[in-house]
């Protein structure tokens, strides 16, 4: 009767053939686009033209034929509109990482009487570290990190704050905070925000200029799908630009960086935040990936995320199989991003069973089966068939073969 509903899902699906751009291995059922995106076809193409046509041909020249130069700052004009922003204000450079760090940086410049960094405690770590390695460079006199749970932030917003550093929504449970309350919050306490959109950007509707975000940074390897290790992308709203200098001072982020001067001079508005050489490969491949999105309304995406997630929450409640696996998402489907995370001691060696059953999630420690929801890609009919994977594994507890305990270097 379910796989009725499934196939009636599948045929309203607004989405249904965006699946035909990607590259999916047959049989393998992917819940893990919230980590690395699938292949979208024409990348590959892509990837082929930059080696052969542009590298293996043009060789340097490629720079200036190719427009390579121009790369970071296209990529980041083909992102602003799906995290709502208009042009120039975001540049495609670096990992999250490090646009963080330069981001926190700059927000203590231009909070010079404040030192106080907040963020949350389950926040992503290599946030946190950010900050803590900022704060360790600074001195905790000029730069304290502070992390509290989210139902302590709104009071914790206080005029020492310099600045709000958050991530959309969570890596382990998926809540998504309200951007724009928290974000005008910050303001009325004198406090700037940094917006980390690693698991929103591509299946949310965002505004960031109408909702007045001073800084944001992305990922584009995730729902951007800018395949492994692609850059990460950073908004910095036009009222900030040219108003501080960030402090990893590099050539490609001077003004005139073929001039080769000995002083730097920061490249006006966020070309400052470059460092050193573009990756091409990468960003050509998260260039050509942003393609699918093109003609995509974001609402759309979130709507069906939200059905996929609802239908497979639904479907799990029939099976009492499953009913160790607990939800630790919200219940709400508007308050989370497109993930659903169920705890369960022995969650590690489910997601290993489950993949040799051919559904991809995964698996975040101590205790998480994390299930990714890409709305380009998957299809009703799919979570039909992992839930039943699934159903086999508990109720068989196949889990507990010993192949399926031996933990991986990347979980
Ligand atoms: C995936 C992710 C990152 C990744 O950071 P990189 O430095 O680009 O590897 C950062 N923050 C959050 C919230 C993430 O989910």
């Amino acid at each position: 009767m379910s796989l009725d509903k499934a196939t009636k899902l599948d045929s309203n699906d607004g989405l249904f053939a965006k699946r035909e751009l990607f590259s999916l291995p047959e049989g393998i059922i992917y819940l893990n686009g919230n980590s690395l995106g699938p292949l979208p076809i024409n990348v590959r193409h892509r990837l082929d033209s930059v080696l052969n046509e542009q590298w293996g041909k043009d060789l340097i020249g490629s720079w200036n034929k190719h427009e390579w130069i121009d790369l970071p700052r296209k990529v980041g004009e083909k992102i602003a509109p799906i995290i709502g922003a208009t042009s120039g204000q975001v540049l495609c450079c670096d990992s999250v990482s490090l646009n963080l760090f330069k981001l926190l940086a700059s927000c203590l410049q231009l909070r010079p009487n404040r030192k106080r960094i907040l963020s949350q405690e389950d926040n992503f770590p290599t946030d946190l570290y950010a900050a803590q390695g900022l704060q360790q460079l600074l001195g905790s006199s000029n730069c304290q990190l502070e992390v509290v749970n989210s139902r302590e932030l709104v009071s914790a917003v206080d005029d020492e704050v310099a600045v709000l550093m958050l991530s959309h929504v969570n890596f382990r449970d998926g809540a998504a905070h309200d951007i724009e309350y928290l974000t005008r919050l910050a303001h009325e306490r004198g406090a700037l925000v940094i917006w980390d959109l690693a698991h929103s950007a591509g299946i949310l509707p965002l505004s960031l200029d109408e909702w007045n975000v001073d800084f944001a940074v992305g990922c584009g390897y995730k729902y951007l799908n800018g395949g492994p290790g692609a850059p990460s992308f950073l908004y910095i709203n036009n009222r900030h630009h040219d108003q501080f200098v960030q402090p990893l001072q590099a050539w490609m982020g001077h003004k005139a960086p073929f001039n080769f001067d000995q002083e730097f001079v920061p490249a006006e508005g966020a070309g400052q935040f470059m460092t050193g050489t573009p990756p091409i490969l990468s960003l050509a491949a998260l260039d050509e990936a942003l393609d699918v999105f093109a003609d995509v309304d974001i609402q759309l995406l979130q709507e069906k995320h939200m059905l996929l997630s609802e239908y497979f929450l639904g479907m799990m409640e029939e099976y009492p199989e499953l009913k160790d696996l607990e939800l630790i998402s919200p219940k709400n489907v508007n308050k989370r991003g497109a993930q659903l995370s169920f705890s369960h001691p022995e969650a590690y060696a489910i997601c290993r069973a489950w993949a040799e059953a051919g559904v991809i999630a995964d698996f975040r420690s101590p205790n998480l089966l994390r299930v990714g929801f890409s709305p380009l890609v998957l299809r009703f009919k799919e979570l039909e068939m992992g839930v039943k994977a699934l159903v086999e594994i508990m109720d068989g507890e196949l889990f507990a073969e010993p192949r399926f305990q031996q933990r991986l270097k990347v979980t």
